[in-house]
């Protein structure tokens, strides 16, 4: 049997400069976490790219699992055989078959390499002796070297390597690339996917969930815990604190207009998540808004819950529609979790006319009849933790 590795490019972290080791580095690291539940202990780094042998048939498997590690952008099977010219015909031979049952194809072109200096056939003359080969072998493919439904690589080193670039990986920049953010992960669509996207630049993701037990049920909080695992199939372990706001929202409830409710909370959200940011290490927070979805994410109502704020608010969703959102949710398996309908903090105590135009004179108004410093140090300290590992949920992170 021909002996198999897998081969993995990364572009952007390729580009890093004097900074490719840690991004490197950081992309080996993040490769032993998806592998490592396999038994695949072996990788090697050489000239850009990642070779892994593939010593097992279940090349697939470890394909599906490469393809949630961020800074992957192609995953290719090479066949690594010897430098006999016939050996390798045969090969390239082999390789089209398997794309050809794969996918239509019409055109290809053969694009050789040869690191060893050493060995008598040239590169051009390497492509035109396999391309002439395949040529002569199916009756249905022509040559177009412009643009080819697939290009076969030829690459000649100790071993000779025949691949084509099979799969996308997921791009982005290798996890813990890039710092540590806090989401305010909420039990929806929305947040889920706005800290992926972070995360997918290479930013280590902790969150944060607000609840107010026990209007909010204990199922609640273990939808919340199921999109944290879900995510940490991308993300890596994940530190899962949670907050019970139900103090600050009875003191809303007895003191301040009821249109207020929903932008008061989210002022004490923020308020609390900055802490916690700062207090972990962390150097933005992570929210799901888009802006106008509802009377808490008009343009008014962000200017208002940013103002408590220091860290910066990254909001990948700003500017993106429900349905493009739910797109990336559903590739990213959240989409299911999120739907399952158990209620939220935010729907407890929901005010009938939330305002939609806040002010930030008028708001703080309001908090001035409540002792806000107070009331957050309580719910700060009443703060639980718990760890989300992807290593202990092994069935529903990879199934297909
Ligand atoms: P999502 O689908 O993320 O719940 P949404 O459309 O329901 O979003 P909101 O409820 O207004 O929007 O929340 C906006 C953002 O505020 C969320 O994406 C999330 O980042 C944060 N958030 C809301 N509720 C909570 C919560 N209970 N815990 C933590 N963060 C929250
Ligand atoms: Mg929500």
């Amino acid at each position: 049997m021909v002996r198999k590795e897998i081969i993995i490019r990364s572009g952007e972290t390729v580009l890093k400069g004097k900074n490719r080791k840690f991004f490197e580095d950081k992309l080996l690291s993040d490769l032993h976490r998806v592998l490592k539940p396999m038994g695949i202990l072996k990788m090697f780094k050489k000239h850009n790219r990642v070779y892994i042998p593939v010593n097992h048939d279940n090349h697939q498997k470890m394909i599906e699992r490469l393809k949630h590690v961020f800074g992957v952008d192609l995953i290719s099977i090479a066949s690594v055989v010897e430098k006999d010219i016939e050996v390798i015909k045969s090969a390239a031979l082999q390789e089209m078959k398997e794309v050809k049952a794969l996918k239509k194809i019409k055109t290809f072109k053969v694009e050789s390499k040869r690191t060893d200096k050493n060995y008598p056939i040239g590169s051009l003359e390497l492509s035109r002796l396999v391309g002439g080969f395949l040529l002569h072998s199916f009756d249905d493919l022509e040559v177009d070297v412009h643009h080819p439904d697939v290009t076969i690589y030829v690459e000649v080193k100790e071993e000779a390597y025949i691949f084509t670039d099979r799969e996308k990986g997921i791009g982005g920049l290798p996890k813990g690339s890039n710092g540590q953010a806090m989401l305010l992960l909420s039990g929806g669509i929305d947040s889920p996917v706005a800290g992926w996207m972070v995360a997918k630049r290479g930013v280590l993701l902790k969150a944060v969930h607000f609840h107010s037990y026990p209007y909010t049920s204990e199922r609640a909080y273990d939808k919340v815990v199921e999109l944290a695992e879900r995510m940490s199939a991308y993300c890596g372990s994940i530190q899962l604190f949670s907050v019970n706001l139900l103090p600050f929202q009875q003191a809303i409830a007895d003191t301040c207009p009821e249109s207020e409710g929903t932008i008061l909370v989210r002022r004490m959200m923020t308020r609390i998540a900055e802490k916690l940011a700062d207090e972990n290490k962390c150097d933005a927070l992570i929210t799901g808004e888009s802006l106008g979805q509802v009377a808490s994410q008009t343009i008014q109502s962000i200017r208002v819950t940013t103002e408590v704020a220091t860290l910066p608010i990254l909001r990948p969703l700003i500017a993106m529609d429900k349905q493009d959102i739910i797109e990336v949710a559903k590739m990213i398996k959240t989409y299911k979790t999120s739907i399952l309908p158990y209620e939220d903090c935010c729907t407890v105590f929901l005010p009938q006319k939330p305002v939609t135009k806040p002010r930030v004179d008028k708001i703080k108004k309001s908090e001035e009849m409540l002792d806000i410093e107070k009331l957050t140090e309580e719910l700060y300290n009443s703060m639980e933790m718990q760890w989300i590992k992807s290593e202990s949920k092994e069935d529903l992170l990879w199934e297909t």
